[in-house]
């Protein structure tokens, strides 16, 4: 399959880790759009929360479980914001699954 985020996974594009266990893995935003953004992603290909089902629920629980862990390793004492985006509107341009972590600021713009 070719997908960017199983090429990191897998070690064929670098990327800067933050944090990594058996399931997950999280590295940093090549394209920031706050002081602190990282990317938090299963280690297995899903597609989006679009495809979370019954068969993969354990593993994108780990992914969920890893946020506080890599939003406190970031230093986000003061808060952060998980944002996942899902299909064409949704405006996902990277069909793995993945969650953004964003803070180190008051974020602007409040959608929901
Ligand atoms: P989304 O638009 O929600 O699918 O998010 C995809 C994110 O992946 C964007 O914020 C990109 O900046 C980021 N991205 C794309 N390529 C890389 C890469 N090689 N390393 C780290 N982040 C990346
Ligand atoms: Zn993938």
């Amino acid at each position: 399959m070719d997908c960017l985020f199983c090429k990191i996974v897998a070690g064929e594009i670098p990327s800067t880790k933050v944090y990594e266990d058996d399931n997950v893995l999280a590295f940093k935003d090549i394209n920031p759009n706050a002081p602190v953004h990282v990317l938090v992603i299963p280690k297995t290909h899903i597609d989006s929360v679009d495809c979370v089902d019954a068969n993969n629920i354990d593993v994108v629980s780990k992914v969920i479980v890893a946020i506080p862990t890599v939003a406190k390793e970031c230093g986000l004492a003061n808060g952060y914001r998980v944002i996942t985006n899902v299909g064409e509107d949704g405006g996902q341009s990277v069909k793995h699954l993945h969650f953004h972590i964003l803070g180190g600021e008051k974020l602007p713009v409040k959608l929901a």
